[in-house]
């Protein structure tokens, strides 16, 4: 009990930091800034897919790399058109992939032409060959082009040589598809984050035990390290620490010898919640120790002093009721995470969706609100699902995002437009 005691007294010397949700954000993302960028390996492109980018990619010709026929129609010089309808002479067809072609094309002539092919020099513009008929090597145009219709020029999308891709990137698919275009079957790519994920609580097993009435099963850790996964980490889970201090500080320290470390539970105001006490022992500095959010309010960050052939290392205290857990990871952490895996820093960004049914709420906290999107295309709508409170993971696996309300809002009506944060 010696333990607990002296934590009592410890944690109240402590000055506690409860930031906005805005501001709480920002700490992070300044802290994010602050990441030097990771180590780099290879990558066969195969395997690219959302990791991310530690090199410039080229283009290593011009995009497309010829005048690229967007349409299947006829080539021609859009003067030759200027009258409609217009009789042309057929001399001649050119195909996708097909032998490079220098064909002549005259003012009363035209070249039938595929998707993808090359465009004659001669020729300025693509009819369509819906806007066309044809009698042997007569081509009748029933409709007008401007110059440069159905054309893109070559180069028009890049140029040889035009970084395409730039360090930082995460490669999406279409960033595989510019790095393959470019001929890249291998990149560099920064190497993921250890994240080490450690979850307190004297009322934890492991989620493989059978847990007696009084306990919990450690779920915390597997959803974080989903979280973890999802983006770009690897994930690396302690075991499970006891609510007393020295156990709980010896898996701290190792934690802290990961890219980052994740905490859950022991940061609320209870007699047996040691972390922010454990890691103030080891010299942490707390740039929050609370936001003014729902869930997760009691949320922790901030940063333990280097040791011996260790860098400082950020650490999130994480309240231990499962969907604050998974929130405040969403929230914060995530672009910690993204950050020292190399990625570029992105703003957090809400989706704005129809409400279905009034909310009510009190004010002063920002609240991340399991929801669920329904209805289809731009019937699109949002509404809370029925939940028991942080606690309530099963309501927060029939949801599938966070409805969020303002701080000065109490009340959302039906029919409004409001904000919503992805959840998956
Ligand atoms: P705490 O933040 O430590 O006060 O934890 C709040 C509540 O969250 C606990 O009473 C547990 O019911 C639950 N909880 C804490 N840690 C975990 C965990 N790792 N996995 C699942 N539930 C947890
Ligand atoms: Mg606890």
């Amino acid at each position: 009990m010696a333990d607990s005691d002296s934590s009592l007294y410890n944690h109240a010397l402590m000055e506690p930091t409860i930031l906005s949700f805005e501001d709480a954000r920002r700490r992070v993302e300044q802290a994010a800034s602050e990441v030097r960028p990771p180590e780099a390996e290879r990558c066969e492109l195969l395997l690219c897919g959302g990791r991310v980018l530690a090199e410039t990619v080229f283009a290593d010709r011009d995009f497309p790399p010829f005048s690229r026929a967007t349409r299947d129609g006829y080539a021609l010089r859009a003067d030759a058109v200027a009258t409609v309808p217009a009789r042309l002479k057929l001399v001649g067809e050119i195909r996708a992939g097909g032998p490079p072609q220098s064909l002549e094309i005259h003012e009363r002539e035209c070249v039938e032409i595929m998707t993808g092919a090359p465009v004659p020099d001669s020729a300025d513009a693509v009819v369509m060959v819906e806007h066309t008929s044809r009698t042997g090597d007569t081509v009748e145009v029933r409709r007008r082009v401007a110059a440069g219709e159905n054309i893109v020029p070559a180069g028009a999308e890049a140029k040889r040589g035009e970084a395409l891709l730039r360090s930082g990137t995460r490669l999406t698919p279409a960033a595989v598809a510019v790095a393959g275009a470019c001929g890249r079957y291998e990149l560099r790519v920064f190497k993921r984050p250890r994240v080490a994920i450690l979850s307190t609580g004297d009322e934890l097993v492991d989620i493989a035990a059978e847990p007696a009435a009084n306990q919990i099963r450690n779920s915390n850790s597997y959803s974080l390290a989903a979280q973890v996964n999802a983006a770009g980490g690897v994930p690396a889970i302690l075991p499970i620490a006891p609510d007393e201090v020295l156990p709980l500080r010896r898996l701290v320290q190792e934690g802290l010898a990961s890219d980052l470390l994740l905490l859950s539970g022991g940061v609320s105001m209870g007699k047996y919640d040691l972390v922010e006490q454990v890691l103030h022992e080891l010299g942490a500095e707390f740039f929050f120790t609370g936001a003014q959010i729902q869930p997760g309010r009691p949320v922790v960050f901030g940063r333990a002093p280097a040791r011996s052939g260790v860098q400082p290392t950020c650490f999130f205290g994480l309240p231990g009721n499962p969907v604050s857990t998974m929130v405040c990871f969403e929230l914060f952490a995530r672009a910690m995470v993204e950050a020292l895996g190399g990625a570029k820093a992105r703003k957090m960004m809400f989706t704005q969706v129809r409400l279905q049914s009034d909310v009510n709420v009190k004010t002063g906290l920002t609240r991340f609100l399991p929801a669920i999107l329904s209805g289809e295309y731009e019937r699109t709508e949002v509404e809370l699902v029925k939940w028991q409170g942080s606690g309530d993971m099963a309501a927060t696996a029939r949801a599938n995002c966070y409805l969020v309300v303002p701080p000065d809002r109490e009340k959302l009506v039906a029919g409004e437009m409001v904000s919503i944060l992805s959840a998956d």
